[in-house]
């Protein structure tokens, strides 16, 4: 099983206690603390209440505290507001796939952008998670299509360029069309690992390589920013 990092971000709702709780969670592994955390609650406030908080806690970025919050606002809910919950949850597993071109969430075969004629398709986009594509799209400024690698080349994890889905975004590149390939790794190592593998394989085939440019978030403060993000800003400054 790949094992996945949800890193917490400062300022995001809970976040605070989201730390604190994982600072516990240290002590014991995470089925462990699940466990224990749902048995409490079931021995106080009934079993249905412990399986709710253990359901929650499976959520990134969820800790006991959270979890029991949720449950018990679930349980304050009216029956068809929390029965809307359960049924969009069936929903998704039940309605949702991966586009059998880019890896895109779809309830069909095909994405609406891999169908989508007016989009540029000698362009494509290439990103570590399907939820990337939604951040990008939000956008607006990118009119080419996209592949989703399900993850990032990751050596200390196990996780290889064979674990991923290149082979799908080479295949793409085979019949030609396509000018440019615009690497949107994370700028993490294994982001960078990624990008630096994939553009080795594809410039061989005479198809422009492009990275994302690294740089300081909009809004924010120079003085805030870590000294490797003021350095990549300055390395990708450009002509005003
Ligand atoms: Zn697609």
């Amino acid at each position: 099983m790949r094992a996945k990092n949800y890193e917490l971000k400062p300022g995001a709702q809970d976040g605070i206690t989201a730390v604190k709780e994982q600072d516990q969670s240290t002590r014991l592994s995470p089925a462990r603390r699940q466990g224990k955390a749902g048995a409490q609650v079931a021995e106080v406030s009934g079993k249905a209440l412990g399986r709710m908080v253990e359901a929650f806690m499976k959520l990134p970025g969820i800790g006991r505290k959270s979890a029991e919050r949720l449950a018990f606002a679930v349980l304050g809910m009216q029956r068809e507001e929390a029965a809307g919950i359960a049924q969009a949850i069936l929903d998704l597993k039940n309605n949702t796939r991966y586009c059998t071109r880019c890896n895109n969430i779809t309830e069909d075969e095909v994405c609406v952008i891999c169908r989508d004629e007016k989009r540029d398709r000698s362009r494509i986009c290439v990103v570590e998670e399907p939820s990337n594509i939604l951040i990008l799209e939000k956008t607006g400024s990118f009119r080419g299509c996209y592949h989703a690698l399900m993850g990032a080349i990751s050596p200390l994890d196990g996780i290889g360029p064979d674990d991923l889905r290149i082979d799908g975004l080479m295949e793409r590149l085979k019949p030609g069309g396509i000018k440019e390939v615009i690497i949107a790794t994370n700028p993490t190592v294994k982001g960078e690992t990624t990008a630096l593998y994939l553009s080795q394989l594809i410039k061989p085939l005479g198809i422009a390589v492009s990275r994302i440019a690294y740089g300081l978030p909009v809004g924010g403060d120079i003085e805030y920013a870590d000294e490797s993000t003021v350095q990549r800003a300055l390395e990708g400054r450009r002509e005003m």
